[in-house]
Order: C-alpha cells, then structure tokens, then sequence
C-alpha cells in the first residue's frame, strides 16, 4: 500500500504556519534568512560557471530550524490525532493547518 500523500500538506506549510521563533516572521511570511538565501546564490553562481543548471532550494532549507521544528512538532500531533493510513478516506486531509 502506498502512502496517501494528500492526507498532509508537505512540510515546510506546516512550518510556514507558524510565526518564526528566530526571526519572527509571521504566519505565512518567509523567514527573515538573507545569509541562507545568499548561500543559495552563491550555490548557484557557482553552477552557473561550470554549466550546471541552478538548483531550486528546497522551502524547508529557506526557514529557520526553530520554525521547521514547530511544523514537525504540529505534524506529529496531526499523524497522532488521525486514522491509520488503512483507515483514511481517499483524498481527504487530515491536517489542522488554518484551524490550529
Ligand atoms: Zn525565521
């Protein structure tokens, strides 16, 4: 059996739900992170002169750990509040994103 993955939002919108404890960014405001986004530039800049495409970051990596840890945190009480994956109704979400 495969995992349903549309029971829970990816991620980093569990993350982008809640406001930074680093930066304090607001719910669904990117964090304030210029130094990982100048890393991520810099990454591609680099690619860039030997040919290489550049690479999309993934969103998690833009944010601050402390603000990721909250959405892991608010994920796995959703995965603890739901039914068994044999259980769920297809198609449907089991998250509390936007009624937490
Ligand atoms: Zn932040």
């Amino acid at each position: 059996m495969t995992e349903d993955t549309t029971a829970f939002p990816p991620l980093h919108e569990y993350a982008l739900a809640h406001r930074c404890p680093t930066c304090g960014a607001e719910p669904g405001a990117h964090c304030e992170a210029p130094r990982k986004q100048a890393g991520i530039e810099s990454r591609n800049r680099i690619r860039e002169r030997i040919g290489q495409p550049p690479v999309q970051a993934n969103p998690l990596h833009l944010m601050h750990v402390t603000r990721g840890d909250a959405g892991n945190r608010h994920y796995g009480r959703d995965l603890a509040a739901a039914p068994w994956p044999e259980d769920r109704e297809p198609g449907r979400r089991y998250d509390t994103l936007g009624r937490a």
